[in-house]
């Protein structure tokens, strides 16, 4: 017990000369400072969206002719009731418009909200299309393909070739970096193989796809 007194005294001691500079921070009226992260509003050109190409291709891949116009329709609309959906669109009944629906839905192209009005034992359905949704699948498969085609990349560079033209002889590129790149049988310099051709249709395949994201990103501005 003594020594721990000595020991918590002498900690007085420095904590004492340590604390001749701390003030007291003084409580003021005012309200603490508060960070305010404001959701940040993005606005999409629906418009140019929908009109490209990978866009339509996209949806009518998910849900066809009929879904590309559902989702179309909803974008430009905002959300709507099923049944007038279906009447908008000249579906004969609600429930043939569904599959379409539920495809989107599959792949969160649209979303929706259902409520029961007062003791009505059916559910009326609110869908609404998610135009963003569209751009990061479209992005992802983008994005897939490249990560894809790099990986191609490597492994064709792994085997990188050059060949003889006089005596058609191959050989790998330790074996042609030692000769020079000529070929150590006749002397002909060595060409490389047509496999440049195929790793460079490759990269500009890659540069293509990247020249597509950054399209389809400026069509979304954040405010
Ligand atoms: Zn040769």
């Amino acid at each position: 017990m003594a020594k721990a007194r000595a020991v918590s005294g002498r900690k007085k001691r420095f904590s004492v000369t340590k604390k001749a500079h701390w003030k007291p921070v003084k409580k003021t009226s005012r309200a603490p400072k508060r960070i305010i992260v404001k959701a940040k509003k993005i606005i999409i050109d629906t418009n140019k969206l929908l009109k490209m190409e990978e866009s339509v291709k996209f949806v009518t891949d998910v849900a066809g002719d009929k879904g590309l116009e559902i989702f179309k329709y909803l974008t430009n609309k905002g959300e709507m009731e099923e049944n007038k959906l279906a009447r908008a669109l000249r579906f004969e009944r609600a429930n043939a418009i569904r599959k379409y629906l539920y495809r989107l839905y599959s792949k969160g192209l649209v979303s929706y909200i259902k409520t029961r009005k007062g003791s009505k034992s059916w559910y009326t359905y609110y869908w609404s299309a998610n135009i963003q949704r569209l751009i990061f699948l479209i992005r992802e498969s983008y994005e897939d393909e490249i990560k894809q085609t790099r990986k191609s990349i490597e492994l064709n560079k792994a085997e990188d070739f050059y060949v003889c033209g006089t005596c058609n002889r191959r050989y790998d590129i330790n074996k042609a970096l030692q000769n020079d790149f000529r070929c150590p049988y006749c002397g002909s310099v060595l060409g490389h193989l047509e496999q440049s051709q195929m790793l460079q249709d490759k990269q500009s395949r890659i540069d293509f796809l990247n020249s597509k994201i950054a399209k389809l990103l400026k069509l979304v501005k954040e405010k």
